[in-house]
């Protein structure tokens, strides 16, 4: 089969990460998350943590060199041969040139980009409720998908926390940043064809159907 190397976007607190979990269990291609990367990174207190943690904190954007070097060395790994989906990456039209200028070494290239979109209102309802797991970052909300026992992780049986970035004037200014540096590349990949809308306000599941529905259409495309 031909591979797959798919871009997940979208405002903050849209639903991508919840979506990317979803796809993972039934895609045969690992996810990269570059939020969740940084986390890390942060978290083992690495150089790279270490440099980005002061953006995150800020609601920032962590600078296109950091970051264009975490996530190239990643796609080049064994198990993205087949493809990817990249979660939060890219984030600016450096970085998908960036993005397009590596793949383009490898004779590969985007298949598309998946836009999951909401308001600005429903942002900040998303990620005033979300909590997330202290053990693996498994995704809920406080009224949307709360967990079976308040405050502790159905999947791993962790602690839940609020994220530090999810305090609402850190979550303002992400959602500026996304206006000013990332829907730009709505007209970056809709020029090249590559660009495929959904519309995140349904619930997660129904969100689910409309990308596998993509997913394969992109397939059938490949094939033909
Ligand atoms: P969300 O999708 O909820 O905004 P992420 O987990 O994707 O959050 O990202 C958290 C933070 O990590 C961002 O606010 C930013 O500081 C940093 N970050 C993640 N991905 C990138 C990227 N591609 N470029 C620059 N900074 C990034
Ligand atoms: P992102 O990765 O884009 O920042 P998340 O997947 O973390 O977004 O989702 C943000 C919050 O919204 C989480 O608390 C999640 O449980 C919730 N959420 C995700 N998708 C939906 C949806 N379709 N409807 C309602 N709430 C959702």
């Amino acid at each position: 089969m031909s591979e797959l190397n798919l871009i997940l976007f979208g405002p903050p607190g849209a639903g991508k990460g919840t979506q990317a979990e979803r796809l993972q269990a039934e895609l045969r291609v690992p996810l990269v998350s570059t939020g969740e990367m940084l986390r890390s990174a942060v978290k083992e207190g690495t150089e790279l943590g270490l440099q980005a943690q002061r953006y995150m904190d800020g609601g920032e954007l962590v600078p296109d060199k950091l970051i264009v070097a975490m996530v190239s060395a990643r796609v080049e790994q064994d198990d993205a041969r087949d493809g990817f989906v990249l979660d939060g990456f890219p984030r600016t039209i450096g970085q998908a040139k960036a993005l397009e200028r590596q793949l383009g070494g490898l004779s590969r290239r985007v298949t598309a980009a998946i836009l999951v979109n909401v308001s600005d209102e429903e942002v900040v309802r998303r990620i005033s409720g979300r909590r997330v797991c202290v053990k693996s970052e498994h995704n809920y909300h406080v009224d949307f998908d709360p967990p079976k026992q308040e405050g502790v992780c159905d999947q791993d049986g962790s602690r839940l926390v609020q994220r530090d970035d999810d305090k609402p004037e850190v979550v303002r200014k992400r959602l500026a940043v996304y206006h000013e540096l990332t829907e730009p590349l709505i007209a970056h990949y809709d020029k090249q064809g590559l660009m495929r809308w959904i519309d995140g306000t349904h619930r997660p599941a129904e969100v689910h159907d409309h990308i596998r529905a993509v997913i394969a259409t992109l397939r059938l495309e490949e094939a033909v």
